[in-house]
């Protein structure tokens, strides 16, 4: 039995996922060996094709990139507020000696 692209373009996500009958594995696999532009689709579907325990994987894996960036902004805003504070010390220590040489001069 010939059987159109159409029908195999239909089942090739079952065939990806292993979830069809034997019998349609098999009217596939002919097909395939005949059918280089189903070949070609099919490659192309498991090329896009994640499975649903990677899926959950690369989730995880943006929650933690997302925690480390989190953290990091913690650590950026830590710098930051220590460079405001040394930079306030700084012109403190500025004006009091400023101060210090005025009232000398003053004196
Ligand atoms: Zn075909």
């Amino acid at each position: 039995m010939k059987i159109s692209c159409k029908i195999i373009e239909d089942l090739l996500p079952l065939y990806i996922d292993e979830v069809c009958s034997e019998e349609s594995k098999k009217l596939i696999e002919e097909h395939l060996s005949e059918c280089s532009q189903c070949n070609e689709k099919l490659n192309r579907m498991k090329l896009g094709y994640v499975p649903e325990q990677e899926r959950e994987q690369n989730l995880a894996e943006a929650e933690f990139m997302r925690n480390l960036s989190k953290k990091w902004n913690k650590k950026l805003l830590f710098a930051t507020l220590k460079g405001i504070i040394s930079t306030l010390i700084f012109v403190v220590v500025i004006l009091l000696i400023m101060y210090l040489f005025i009232d000398i001069r003053i004196v």
